[in-house]
């Protein structure tokens, strides 16, 4: 079959790799002029399976409600006259209940599972580079409540098969000896030894080049506007994707089957056809900085649990990321926002790096109310999903990209998990393509 895959991030890139492996003609387009040029390019890092929890839980909407109007924030929610943040906010809400919660981190979970199992196979048959670190992760908390109640969290992701440990302070500078200076301001932390962390852009664009070695046709610098349909009802599908060739030519190119995959833009592509996708773009920061004494730079990837920054260490350089800014699709630097973190990163590690030289960036997270991706069918019969991947894009990445090949294939996938317009084991619930248009 030929298969045209639009988006050449994480998850655009592992379907493309897989759909070729399944045997498919694969063609990916991509506006960028590489793979992994937007959310995928500079992000946290982590692989973290045991830190799945989505930002829906019972806690959120005080805390989000706390922090409204502030700069530095770590969740900053900006009112816009913007039918789509409010529907999504008000989803979000609904989220939150602890019913809710409870399913959707038994999805993520699974998902997270399965990709780091299939990053893991992915490792050792490509042999890419990615400046991986498999020391685990280690989130520390300088607040004795927000320890408290990450007890139980911890305790939910053991019984899920996750192993998180809840730790002293005095274990967390002993895995992570480069937090010493701020050993007494430390309360307690959970580690989760089978967690990593990698360069998201080295690996995406790495496996792009594979890809492209082993047949799969990338077009760049080629921007999508529409997909053209036919047909009603049970016979309807796509016909053709219309692009903006580098040229600047408008064409179509036709396919038998096209997988949306291009994060935060997906809703505005898919909602001309009916197919109302809940996603919101959550901008995020991030700082690199060239580490210039090793001994005093972290190696084990940490989570900041008061600052909601995560850290990577990657090679010579340490990545720093998060915030999240509800404010439509725009990717600017808030000077305030990469100011909070230089602060924060050098309060943590002061002789680890060259502050004077940051590389800020901004990306946007597209985030479903629930984190729970979108992956599967639609009511188009060639038209799949591959969209919505939030907070944990490159944790989920891989066995995303997995299970859609095995989708188009005609195939149920291996993992467990709540695919759109396809029966779901555990309840023997169908998610009918009407409940992603709602
Ligand atoms: C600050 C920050 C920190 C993060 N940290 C982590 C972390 O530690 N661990 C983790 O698991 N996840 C993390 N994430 C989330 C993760 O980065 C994302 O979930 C993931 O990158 C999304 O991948 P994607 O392929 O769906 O989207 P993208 O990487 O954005 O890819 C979409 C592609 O579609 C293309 N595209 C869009 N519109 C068009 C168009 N009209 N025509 C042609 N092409 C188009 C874009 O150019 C882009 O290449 C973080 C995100 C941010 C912002």
């Amino acid at each position: 079959m030929k298969v045209i895959v639009l988006g050449s991030g994480i998850i655009g890139t592992a379907s493309a790799w897989f759909l070729n492996k399944a045997g498919h003609d694969v063609t990916v387009i991509d506006r960028q002029p590489g793979a992994a040029q937007e959310t995928s390019f500079a992000n946290g890092c982590q692989i973290s399976v045991s830190h799945a929890e989505p930002w829906a839980n019972p806690a959120a909407p005080m805390k989000v409600l706390k922090w409204l109007g502030k700069e530095d924030a770590p969740l900053l929610y900006r009112f816009r006259p913007e039918w789509l943040q409010w529907k999504w906010a008000l989803n979000f809400l609904r989220e939150c209940t602890p019913g809710r919660t409870n399913e959707n981190i038994h999805q993520i979970v699974a998902l997270c599972e399965y990709s780091r199992q299939t990053l893991v196979g992915l490792r050792a048959e490509t042999g890419i580079e990615y400046d991986n670190l498999n020391r685990g992760i280690l989130h520390f908390y300088t607040d004795q409540k927000e320890f408290d109640d990450s007890l139980p969290a911890a305790k939910l992701m053991r019984d899920l098969g996750c192993p998180r440990d809840s730790i002293s302070a005095d274990e967390v500078v002993r895995i992570e000896p480069a937090l010493a200076s701020i050993r007494d301001k430390i309360v307690g932390g959970d580690f989760t030894a089978n967690d990593e962390s990698g360069d998201v852009y080295k690996f995406t664009s790495g496996l792009a080049q594979k890809s492209a070695a082993a047949g799969v046709n990338f077009q760049f610098n080629t921007t999508v506007t529409r997909l053209i349909t036919e047909g009603t009802g049970a016979s309807a599908k796509i016909t053709g994707v219309e692009v903006i060739t580098p040229e600047g030519r408008h064409e179509v190119l036709h396919a038998d089957a096209f997988v949306l995959a291009m994060g935060s833009f997906s809703t505005a592509l898919a909602k001309p056809l009916g197919i109302d996708l809940m996603i919101y773009p959550g901008k995020g920061y991030s700082a690199t900085y060239k580490v210039t004494d090793t001994a005093a730079a972290p190696s084990v990837s940490l989570t900041d649990d008061g600052y909601k920054l995560v850290v990577s260490r990657l090679g010579d350089r340490l990545r720093v990321a998060g915030t999240c800014e509800l404010n439509g699709y725009t990717r600017d630097l808030n000077t305030a926002r990469c100011e909070a973190i230089t602060r924060r990163t050098r309060e943590l590690f002061p002789d680890a790096c060259d502050y004077d030289n940051p590389t800020y960036w901004t990306g946007l997270r597209p985030l479903t109310p629930s984190n729970v991706p979108y992956i599967g069918k639609t009511k188009f019969s060639n038209l799949f999903l591959n969209t919505g991947h939030g907070t944990l894009g490159w944790t989920m990445g891989c066995g995303s990209g997995r299970a859609l090949a095995d989708i188009v294939s005609g195939h149920q996938p291996e993992v467990n998990f709540r695919f759109t317009g396809m029966p779901y084991q555990t309840s023997d619930r169908i998610i009918t393509p009407q409940s992603i248009t709602a």
